[in-house]
């Protein structure tokens, strides 16, 4: 049977040495650190208190943009933020319900660094309302990610740092270890409500300094010296 359009085409992330990583479904996990939770408001369960579940959302596959560069500010909204998070690719699948924590790890393709936009006067409106958040939080251009390193080459993420600078002005830092959910944690998780596959991404959740990005404005997004992501906001409609 013949295709009655064109095949839409599939996202490719470079992976740093060689070969592009198809990117499946882009899974995002929210308030994953202490201190960017209390920025929007939300309750933090004190230390040694149950930390519940997760809060998860998805972005489309087809906004990723690879390697960051320009990045139209979106319509709809007059207050784009910034979310500095770092992303799992899977390189394997798990049928739902099937992942142990302790064979987590093993579904990890590699890493990267990007931004979760967020349109947040529309996610705020809807958060209001107790209405979903996808007008906030999915749209077009709306995950731009860096280039991928595999796993081996990142070693264990604990100490290792996540920064944001915008025009040269630091942002957003904080080392991974603070993330009240570690990798395998959200895979576990995720793997509750999900089949995971390869090709999938998972946004692992900001810190705290979310905040305006404007047209003209240049991002930075780093883990340590390993992964960076450049990219610009371009005028709407340019
Ligand atoms: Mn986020």
């Amino acid at each position: 049977m013949s295709d009655v359009i064109a095949a839409p085409p599939c996202v490719r992330i470079p992976v740093r040495g060689g070969g592009a990583f198809p990117v499946r479904r882009v899974y995002c996990v929210g308030r994953n650190f202490a201190d960017h939770a209390r920025e929007m408001g939300a309750t933090v369960p004190a230390a040694g208190v149950a930390r519940g579940a997760p809060v998860f959302f998805l972005k489309p596959a087809d906004a990723v943009v690879p390697a960051g560069g320009a990045i139209p500010y979106p319509p709809g909204t007059a207050d784009l933020h910034h979310e500095v998070e770092l992303v799992v690719a899977l390189g394997a699948d798990a049928a739902a319900g099937a992942l142990q924590r302790t064979d987590a790890q093993q579904l990890v393709y590699g890493y990267g660094v990007g931004l979760d936009l967020t349109r947040r006067d529309l996610q705020a409106a809807a958060k209001a309302k107790g209405l979903p958040w996808d007008t906030g939080k999915s749209f077009d251009a709306c995950a731009p990610v860096s280039e991928l390193l595999p796993a081996a080459a990142v070693g264990d993420l604990g100490p290792r740092r996540l920064s944001l600078h915008v025009n040269g002005e630091l942002r957003q830092q904080a080392p991974l270890a603070q993330m009240i959910w570690d990798v395998p944690d959200i895979l576990g998780e995720l793997s509750q409500l999900y089949a995971l596959r390869a090709g999938d991404l998972v946004f692992m959740g900001t810190p705290a300094g979310v905040g305006p990005l404007l047209p003209g404005d240049s991002f930075d997004a780093r883990l340590d010296d390993l992964l960076q992501l450049h990219g610009y906001v371009t005028p709407a409609g340019e």
